[in-house]
């Protein structure tokens, strides 16, 4: 009999039917009583078994972690935990377990324990509802997309140009680490690598969106990026999801409106649509503030925190005012900043940011018109000549969650730009192009899909949202 999933059986009124299961035994108690999961939900079907009617050997090879097919009768459940039960006729031991080595028993694991079980760690509750929900954020991100008319590209991943300007890279190369070719002068003969030049893997589709929005209108990535920064941090990882649209005819206002509401319409359809998940992720972020002091304990629930993310508007503020708020915050008199704030032009660090939206204006800020000496080259320049078109979304407990521009369109200021930053503008030639043919204002931004899953999940490190993480000294798996 083919199996069903264990979502449906315990959705479903038809009880007194024949079925089949598969899963993963979670717990198997008094001999009799299997809790199995198959992935498809939340819940365990309870699934009863008549011990007297089986061998001693099949019955000890039903052990946490083993794989089963059942077969029997789906009934009401005596018991009051659940409304169906599966009342087993034949059991099939697809694979056996080893009780005493399989790592994922059933009680509290520690999130650091599971990272070195990474491969068996969606079999817990914690995980398995974090990438259910992971899963349903990405086909919200591509459905949102898809209804607005955006395209989707896939950019490279294998990048030739190192003037994408988002931080650090990881070479891409087919040469002999120990005997690499080298010109006359000495240095690494790059010519003989495989493409000919140098090559790495791109921190940002950013610059190839441009091009694809200047002919097809707007369009959107999503996919793989790659930063060698040595931040171990809870929200950076080597390798993250990004997502980036990128728009013709948009300026800042324009790409303002949409990546606020691009955020809440995919956490609206997640809410939706995985109730269940994040239910209980919500009550395991409750267990988990109550163990913490008074002082650092969420002042929000999960749910609620979403629910006040998707109902009230972003606060729109300007470095600049953002700055004089700072600068005249109790923190930053009582010095208590590690950057304290005294000069206009400083980059914020991440203290400032949480200042802003955790302690001063208690909702998601989006901070725009930075100074052009922190921001990146491609950045639209003010009349003021001191600052750039470029916002960020700050959201609490996360930092950062997007970053994004109207880019400079005017190729005199642009090659201005890319000489002041002393950047090699021919490896540019081609992004040049798309100023001197039909240049049109545009915008773009890119959110770092893991953070959004963190704000979703509620789960505090990066490491705990991506299947296999990738961070400074592991790549373990
Ligand atoms: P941060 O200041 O947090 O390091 P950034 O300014 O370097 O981020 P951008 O280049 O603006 O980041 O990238 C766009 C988005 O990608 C960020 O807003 C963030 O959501 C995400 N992001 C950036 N770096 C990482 C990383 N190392 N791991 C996960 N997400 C990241
Ligand atoms: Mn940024």
């Amino acid at each position: 009999m083919r199996a069903a999933k264990i979502k449906t059986l315990l959705e479903t009124s038809e009880v007194n039917q024949n079925c089949a299961v598969h899963g993963w035994v979670k717990t198997f108690r008094a001999n009799r009583f299997i809790a199995l999961n198959d992935g498809s939900s939340l819940k365990n079907l309870q699934c009863v078994v008549d011990f007297e009617k089986l061998d001693d050997v099949l019955l000890k090879r039903i052990t946490t972690g083993a794989a089963l097919h059942l077969e029997g009768v789906l009934v009401e459940s005596q018991g009051g935990g659940q409304k169906v039960e599966l009342q087993v006729e034949t059991i099939h031991i697809l694979g056996d377990s080893d009780p005493d080595k399989y790592p994922i028993q059933p009680k509290k694991h520690s999130l650091e324990f599971l990272r070195e079980k990474a491969h068996l760690r969606v079999r817990t509750t914690t995980f398995a509802a974090v990438m259910r929900v992971r899963s349903a954020l990405s086909f919200a991100v591509h459905r949102f997309f898809q209804q607005q008319g955006f395209y989707y590209v896939n950019t490279p991943i294998i990048t030739g140009s190192d003037a994408e300007g988002a931080g650090e890279m990881f070479r891409v190369s087919t040469l002999d680490l120990n005997n690499p070719p080298r010109t006359k002068e000495g240095a690494l003969d790059f010519k003989k690598d495989f493409f000919g030049k140098e090559t790495n893997l791109t921190v940002s589709g950013q610059l190839e969106a441009e091009s694809y929005a200047l002919g097809l209108g707007e369009v959107y990535t999503f996919g793989p990026t790659f930063r060698a920064e040595n931040s171990n941090t809870t929200r950076h990882l080597a390798e993250f999801w990004m997502i980036e649209p990128e728009m013709a005819f948009y300026d800042l206002n324009d790409n303002m409106d949409l990546a606020e509401k691009f955020i809440t319409s995919v956490l609206k359809e997640v809410l939706e649509n995985c109730k269940e998940d994040l239910e209980f992720l919500d009550e395991r972020l409750a267990k988990e503030d109550q163990s913490k002091p008074q002082a650092e304990r969420s002042p929000m629930g999960l749910i609620e925190k979403i629910k006040f993310v998707i109902e009230n508007d972003f606060k729109r503020v300007s470095y600049t005012e953002a700055y004089e708020i700072l600068r005249n915050s109790k923190p930053n008199k009582k010095k208590k900043f590690q950057f304290p704030i005294h000069e206009w032009g400083v980059d914020l660090q991440s203290e400032h940011e949480r200042f802003l939206v955790e302690k001063h204006f208690n909702c998601p800020v989006i901070l725009f018109d930075y100074p052009a000496d922190i921001k990146a080259f491609y950045m639209r320049r003010n009349g003021d000549e001191k600052t750039v078109r470029a916002m960020d979304i700050l959201f609490p407990g996360i930092g950062e969650i997007v970053g994004g521009s109207q880019r400079e369109e005017r190729l005199d200021v642009l090659e201005k730009r890319i000489q002041e930053m002393d950047i090699d503008a021919e490896e540019l030639w081609w992004y040049l192009d798309l100023r001197r043919f039909g240049s049109v204002p545009h915008s773009g931004f890119g959110l770092g899909f893991e953070r959004l899953v963190q704000f979703t999940t509620g789960m505090n490190n990066i490491r705990d949202v991506i299947p296999f993480p990738r961070t400074p000294q592991n790549a373990a798996f």
